[in-house]
C-alpha cells in the first residue's frame, strides 16, 4: 500500500487500536524477553524462538531472526491467516471494534471462488445445517443419535453441530432461495462457490447436495471460520462412515486440526495440547472442561500438524483409542513427531474405553486425569512396540527383515537429524535388543527422502558419517550473521561480556574462537572484530573496512553494521547481542555432536533417569539434551548423573 491509498487512515487506525503482542500471542506461545516479546516463528519450522514481536517506541511490528518474515499487524493477518489486504484490514477492523470509512470493496477477480465468497457460502451451509438439526422432521435422526452419544446441548451448540438432511437437494433449493434473494439486493452469494466447495455436486438430474442423511461437525480455522464438514453418516451401512469436504482454498485436510479454534488458548496456556481420534472425543473432553484437546480429521497426523502445536505447545499427548487401530494410528503419530523437538506422550485409556466413555462413567474425569499423567514417552513406547513386534518374528532372518524395515523406516524419517538425546537412547535400546553395534544400525540406515520441496536436498555422504543437515547448515549461517550484526550494531563494545553455555560471563572477545565460524568470510570478520574489540578502545565499522583490506569482507563488514544498527534501534542492544551469542552457542554445541560410534554410550536407565529428572524439574527438551551431553561428559570421567538410581527405566 502506498502512501496515496485511500485506506491510509482506516490503516493507521487499525494498527494503532492493535495490540500485536496479543494478536500474535492468539496464535504462538510468546514469552516476555526484555521489552521485547519471543516465540516460534509460525512462518518456517522454526527449533528455537526465532520470532519476537517488538512494541515500542509506538511501532509494533514483528521479526523472524532466521526467515525474514517481518511486518506490523496488518501483514500478520495476510501471512498467517492467508488473507488479501481488504481481508485483513476487516479482519483486524471488527476485532478492534472499529468501523472502516475508506475501503472500496472492489470485487474479487472470480467473485464466485474467491475465499471472500467461499467464506460465506460455507457459513450459508452451516446455518442452513444447524436449522436442520433443529428442525422436528429433518433433524430427528441426527437429534437421536445426539442423545445416544449423549452429547450435551451447551457441546452442541459450542461445536455447532448440524444435520444435513436425507434427500437429493435441500441445499440446492435452499441455495436457489439464497441466490435469487441475494439478486433482490441482500447478501452476494454465487452458486458456483458452494459447488467448489463440494457442498452441492452434479448429478445426472441436475445438481444435488453434497452431504445427504449425516450429522454435521463442521471444521474452524484458528478464527472460528467454518472452512470444511466432517460428516458423519446416520444410517447403518451408509459409507464412508466420515466423509469430509474436499481440500478447497480454505481447507487442507493434512493442516487442519479440529476444534484447534477452542483448543488454542488453552494450549498456550498449560503449553499442553492433548490429540485425540474422534469429533466426538474432542467434543465429550471440550463440555468435560478439558479444553487443551484437539483431534485429527480421519487422517494420520501430519508435519504440519506437528508444527502448528509445537509453535504453542511444549508437550504434547496422543490418546489413541485402545485398539490395532489405535495402535497403529499411534505408531504413525510417534513417527510424524520423531523429528520435532518436542516432549511426546502416548497415553492409554484405561479398562479399552473411548475419552468419552470414560468420561461418562463416575470418578472418570480423575481417572482420564491419570492415564494422561502416566502417559509413556514416545521413544519408550516405540522401542517397546519393535520388541514386541520382534518377539513375533520367526527365526534370524525374520528379525533381520523386522530390524531392517524399522532402520529403514527410521532413516528415510530424517532420523539422523533427530535431537542427539532422542538418537541416542534409539540406537542404545535397539543396540542392546538385536546385539548390534550402534555404528552398525547407523551405517545400515539410509538418507532421507526429500519429501518437501521446501526443504533443500541433503547431501548424501558415506553411510557411516553424518550427513549435514542443510536445515541446520542454513540455520548455523544465519546465527553467525546475526551475531556479528550484533556487535557491528552495538556502539560500546570494549568491555562488553556475554554469557555462553556453561561457563558463565566472559568478555566479548573470548566467547567464540575464529573456528566457531564456519563461513569463511564470518571467519575472516570475526577475526578483525576480535582484535579490535581486545585493543579496547572504541572504533567504528570504517576502522573495520580498512582492516579488511579485501572487498567482500568489507562490504559485508558494512552490510551487518547496518542490519545491527537497525536492529539496536528497536531492541536493547545488549540483550539482542546476548541473543544472538546465545543463538550462536547452541547451534555450535549442536553441530559439535561428536559421532555416535566415537563416543562412550549412555546405557538407557542413565539416559531415561536424566530425561525425567529434567522434566520433573520443568525444562524444555533442548535443555534436556544440554544437560545429558554434560552428563555424558561426566558418565565418561566416571561420574554418575544426579539421583539416577532413583529412576526406573519405563521401557
Ligand atoms: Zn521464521
Amino acid at each position: 500500500m502506498t502512501s496515496l491509498s485511500p485506506n491510509l487512515s482506516d490503516r493507521d487506525r487499525v494498527l494503532e487500536a492493535t495490540d500485536l503482542v496479543a494478536l500474535v500471542g492468539e496464535h504462538v506461545a510468546l514469552k516476555p524477553k526484555g521489552r521485547e516479546h519471543v516465540g516460534l516463528c509460525p512462518f518456517h519450522d522454526d527449533k528455537s524462538p526465532s520470532m519476537s514481536v517488538v512494541t515500542h517506541k509506538g511501532n509494533a511490528f514483528y521479526k523472524c531472526f532466521a526467515c525474514g518474515a517481518a511486518g506490523n499487524a496488518i501483514d500478520f493477518a495476510m501471512e498467517f491467516h492467508k488473507m488479501d489486504f481488504p481481508e485483513a484490514l476487516r479482519h483486524l477492523a471488527s476485532r478492534a471494534g472499529i468501523e472502516l470509512r475508506g475501503l472500496r470493496d472492489e470485487g474479487p477477480k472470480d467473485p464466485a471462488t474467491s475465499r471472500e465468497s467461499l467464506r460465506k457460502a460455507m457459513a450459508a451451509a452451516n446455518r442452513f445445517y444447524r436449522k436442520c438439526l433443529a428442525d422436528e422432521r429433518l433433524g430427528a435422526t441426527a437429534r437421536a443419535h445426539i442423545a445416544k452419544r449423549e452429547l450435551g446441548a451447551e457441546a452442541v451448540e459450542l461445536f455447532e453441530l448440524g444435520a444435513s438432511p436425507e434427500g437429493w437437494d435441500h441445499l440446492v433449493k435452499h441455495v436457489e432461495r439464497l441466490v435469487s434473494h441475494a439478486n433482490a439486493g441482500g447478501e452476494t452469494l454465487h452458486r458456483e462457490s458452494f459447488e467448489a466447495l463440494g457442498l452441492i455436486r452434479p448429478g445426472q438430474r441436475g445438481p444435488i447436495d453434497g452431504f445427504r442423511g449425516r450429522l454435521m461437525f463442521p471444521i474452524h480455522d484458528e478464527l472460528g471460520n467454518c472452512i470444511a464438514f466432517g460428516a458423519r453418516a446416520l444410517q447403518e451401512g451408509d459409507e464412508p462412515k466420515y466423509l469430509n469436504s474436499p481440500d478447497s482454498p480454505l481447507f487442507s485436510k493434512g493442516r487442519t486440526l479440529y476444534a484447534l479454534h477452542h483448543a488454542r488458548r488453552a494450549i498456550i496456556e498449560t503449553k499442553h495440547a492433548l490429540i485425540v481420534e474422534g469429533y466426538v472425543d474432542a467434543l465429550a473432553l471440550h463440555a468435560a472442561g478439558i479444553k487443551n484437546v484437539v483431534a485429527t480429521l480421519g487422517t494420520a497426523l501430519t508435519k504440519d500438524h506437528a508444527r502448528t502445536l509445537q509453535r504453542m505447545a511444549e508437550r504434547i499427548t496422543l490418546v489413541f483409542d485402545p485398539d490395532t487401530a489405535g495402535e497403529r494410528a499411534a505408531d504413525r503419530a510417534v513417527e510424524t513427531f520423531l523429528a520435532v523437538p518436542i516432549d511426546v506422550r502416548i497415553a492409554k485409556l484405561p479398562d479399552g474405553l473411548d475419552a468419552d466413555e470414560l468420561l461418562a462413567r463416575e470418578g472418570g474425569r480423575a481417572e482420564f486425569d491419570q492415564a494422561i499423567e502416566a502417559g509413556e514417552d514416545a521413544l519408550a513406547w516405540m522401542v517397546r512396540r519393535f520388541r514386541a513386534d520382534l518377539r513375533g518374528a520367526s527365526g534370524m532372518s525374520g528379525q533381520q527383515q523386522r530390524l531392517q524395515g524399522l532402520l529403514q523406516k527410521l532413516g528415510e524419517l530424517g532420523f539422523r537429524s533427530v535431537d542427539p538425546l532422542r538418537k541416542q537412547f534409539v540406537l542404545n535400546a535397539l543396540s542392546e535388543m538385536v546385539k548390534v553395534p550402534v555404528a552398525t544400525l547407523m551405517a545400515s540406515m539410509p538418507a532421507p527422502r526429500v519429501t518437501n520441496a521446501t526443504e533443500a536436498p541433503v547431501t548424501v555422504q558415506a553411510p557411516a558419517t553424518e550427513a549435514p543437515s542443510a536445515p541446520r547448515h542454513r540455520a548455523r549461517h544465519t546465527a553467525e550473521r546475526n551475531f556479528l550484526a550484533a556487535v557491528l550494531g552495538m556502539s560500546e563494545r570494549a568491555d562488553v561480556r556475554v554469557v555462553v553455555g556453561d561457563a558463565g560471563s566472559m568478555p566479548l572477545a573470548e566467547a567464540f574462537a575464529e573456528d566457531h565460524f564456519d563461513h569463511p568470510d564470518h571467519r575472516q570478520l570475526w577475526t578483525l572484530l576480535a582484535a579490535r574489540i581486545e585493543s579496547g578502545k572504541s572504533f567504528h565499522v570504517q576502522d573495520i573496512g580498512a582492516d579488511a583490506g579485501v572487498p567482500t569482507i568489507k562490504l559485508l563488514a558494512f552490510e551487518l553494521y547496518e542490519t545491527g544498527s537497525r536492529r539496536m534501534e528497536s531492541a536493547d542492544a545488549l540483550q539482542s547481542l546476548q541473543a544472538a551469542a546465545s543463538d550462536l552457542d547452541r547451534i555450535l554445541r549442536q553441530s559439535a555432536e561428536t559421532p555416535l560410534s566415537s563416543r562412550k554410550a549412555l546405557d538407557d536407565t542413565t539416559l531415561v533417569a536424566v530425561m525425567d529428572r529434567l522434566r520433573r524439574e520443568g525444562h524444555r527438551p533442548g535443555a534436556i539434551a544440554r544437560a545429558v551431553r554434560s552428563d555424558a561428559r561426566n558418565a565418561t570421567a566416571g561420574t554418575i548423573p544426579a539421583d539416577s538410581h532413583r529412576m526406573e527405566t519405563p521401557s
